[in-house]
């Protein structure tokens, strides 16, 4: 779960969570900061936070019943798919290995799959064991040994999983798999809240949810305005103006661990076992489905610059930006 205790987060600045050497960020740094402040048209804006998926989920509108629209909507999507909720459909999955599952699970299922196939398998929501033996589930951050990530892996890997559409059933072709959803959810949560935000007329609003946004519509007259937190520093990007797109930021500075001197972040190869070592610190994605945001903010980290643009050409329409170590 959450430490806000190490965030410093401030009214209209976002939050900003500090390190501990040899100890890991637990949550969200929230990598974006939102300006709310008055423009020339300055329309009244409600603004709710609450802690959902293990992060700040804010939602800023000027219409008063927006909040309640995404968090009943986000706390839906919660239950059917977090790792962290032992009646999700995830967690029963994990347990039981084979679950007739709801046709939003299938398709978040199928979605993931989709996105392990294009990026050749760099996306892979099968992590969840290597999330095991590296601490990062349980927050007990070590270093593993060669052959304890070697016999994981074989529990690793998309393929491993069927998925089938006419009965809605999803099995494990061996036992010791553990789906994890933490590259895709939030995303998926987004666009879902947006289509039921869209349905009850509301026409404008900002979620951010622990740094991945969605701008519904405009604030005022002009779009909204957000700015990417720079890895490695409180410096931000210039704002950028987003009207009905997502931006989602992958880095090694929102959840890892330091070991002597070596910086171990929660986004891991699904090839070799270890944390991803690309020579990435961030990747922010913008694009007009939060699920793709996520998705493929995160392969992208894992596959470097060179693999992970071509990926995202597959992508028409979604801009990449990728800083370097
Ligand atoms: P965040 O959710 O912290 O903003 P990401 O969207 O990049 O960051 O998701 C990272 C999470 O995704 C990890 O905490 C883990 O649960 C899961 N994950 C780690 N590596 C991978 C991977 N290669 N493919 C899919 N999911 C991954
Ligand atoms: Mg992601």
């Amino acid at each position: 779960m959450t430490t806000p205790r190490l965030c410093h987060c401030e009214p209209r600045r976002g939050c900003h969570c500090e390190p501990r050497r040899g100890e890991a960020i637990s949550i969200f740094a929230i990598s974006f900061l939102l300006f709310i402040s008055p423009g020339c048209e300055r329309p009244q804006l409600y603004k709710e936070t609450r802690v959902m998926m293990g992060t700040f989920v804010e939602v800023v509108s000027p219409d008063e019943s927006a909040s309640g629209i995404v968090f009943d909507e986000i706390s839906r999507i919660e239950g059917l798919l977090s790792k962290y909720k032992a009646e999700s459909e995830v967690s029963r999955l994990n347990n039981e290995g084979r679950l007739r599952v709801s046709p939003e699970t299938l398709y978040i299922l199928a979605k993931s799959k989709e996105f392990w196939y294009l990026s050749e398998g760099a996306f892979d929501v099968t992590v969840g064991p290597l999330a095991d033996i590296w601490g990062f589930n349980e927050k007990k951050f070590r270093v593993t040994t060669e052959s304890e990530i070697k016999s994981t892996l074989k529990y690793v890997g998309m393929d491993k999983i069927d998925l089938n559409n006419s009965d809605n059933v999803v099995k494990f072709k061996i036992p010791g798999i553990k789906i994890d959803l933490g590259a895709i959810a939030k995303g998926y949560a987004l666009d879902c809240s947006i289509n039921k935000l869209k349905e009850k007329g509301v026409k404008d609003c900002l979620i951010n949810a622990g740094g991945q946004i969605y701008c519904l519509g405009k604030k005022g007259d002009t779009p909204w305005k957000v700015a990417v937190r720079r890895p490695r520093s409180n410096a931000l990007s210039d704002k950028l103006r987003l009207e009905n797109k997502s931006i989602a930021t992958s880095g090694d500075y929102e959840q890892f661990f330091i070991k002597e001197g070596k910086r171990y972040s929660h986004i891991l190869n699904p090839k070799t076992g270890y944390p991803a070592d690309s020579g990435i610190l961030s990747v922010t994605v913008i694009s007009t489905e939060a699920t793709t945001a996520d998705a493929l903010a995160t392969a992208v980290f894992v596959l470097g610059k060179e693999k992970g643009l071509r990926l995202a050409k597959k992508f028409p329409g979604t801009k990449v930006e990728i800083i370097g170590r």
